[in-house]
């Protein structure tokens, strides 16, 4: 058989990773983005929304570990957990393998995200049957408002912060964030590429100290996305984040306490990173 290309649509990355695929098994437009899945010989399958590849198969736990343990195993007892995105359902995952996670609320704009995970990401999508999990289709940004003092944890697994993910990275909907969260919660959102959005990042963490006392930058290699060296933004009202505050039980492919500890940046770099001093 000849060899069939993708070529990633990103328009936020100065970069288009291109992927060897077998065949396109979903094709779609939904209410709010393209829907595409596609197989490859490398990564298993790929899920691609307006043209960017969000995950595949065999690499995803390498950003979705990150993202939900980190601030689960920060916070002393999680109950509470609300996921604005994660509609592939990978975040959820990992979230509800935390004995001490009671309720999982999961808010997606696209619920036909969520469909397409169901049937073609199996090893994703699980946590939706979990009784503990409850799916919203909605925004996120309006969602969060009605809600105060309700999370213990709050993570934010968005698309790249354009179009209707923009919302997911201002001070305003940090307000919000904040007032929704238990006296002693925790915020974590993906804030994208150290290398092509350095300048987004610092945007984030500055709306971020706006509203937080403390607020933190860690990272993860992401093998399919931009760059590779993605960033995890995080910001807590009272616990201390660079630390795990109880034993690590959960099982997990790379998440453990020397991963918590070593993901976050040395506090010198940090510094130069926010202050300006470090730039390409
Ligand atoms: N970066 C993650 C990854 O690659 O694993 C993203 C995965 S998840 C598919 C991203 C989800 O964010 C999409 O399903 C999209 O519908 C959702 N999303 C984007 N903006 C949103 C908003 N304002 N409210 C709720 N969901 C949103």
């Amino acid at each position: 058989m000849k060899d069939v290309f993708f070529i990633e649509r990103d328009p936020y990355a100065p970069i288009r990773h291109c992927y060897a695929v077998n065949k396109v098994l979903y094709e779609s437009k939904s209410d709010y983005q393209e829907i595409l899945v596609l197989e490859s010989p490398e990564f298993g399958k790929l899920l691609v929304l307006d043209g960017v590849v969000q995950l595949d198969e065999k690499y995803e736990f390498m950003y979705h570990e990150y993202l939900a343990h980190v601030p689960l195993h920060a916070h002393p007892n999680p109950e509470d957990v609300l996921i604005i995105g994660g509609g592939d359902g990978g975040t959820l995952r990992e979230v509800l393998k935390h004995e001490s996670v009671k309720r999982a609320v999961l808010v997606d704009i696209d619920k036909e995200v969520i469909e397409v995970s169901k049937k073609f990401f199996p090893t994703l999508s699980s946590g939706f049957d979990d009784p503990r999990s409850i799916v919203v289709n909605e925004d996120g940004y309006k969602y969060i408002q009605d809600y105060e003092g309700e999370f213990d944890v709050v993570i934010v697994d968005s698309t790249d912060p354009v179009g209707f993910a923009h919302v997911l990275t201002t001070e305003d909907f940090f307000r919000f964030v904040h007032r929704a969260l238990k006296d002693d919660g925790i915020f974590v959102g993906q804030t994208e590429s150290i290398h092509y959005h350095l300048d987004m990042v610092v945007k984030v963490q500055k709306n971020l100290q706006r509203v937080f006392p403390i607020v933190d930058l860690y990272t993860s290699v992401v093998p399919i996305y931009a760059g590779y060296w993605w960033t995890y933004s995080i910001a807590s009202k009272k616990h201390p984040v660079r630390e795990p505050s109880r034993e690590v039980k959960v099982q997990t492919k790379i998440y453990s306490a020397d991963m918590h500890r070593y993901a976050f940046l040395p506090e010198s770099f940090y510094k130069s990173i926010l202050e300006g001093g470090f730039r390409y």
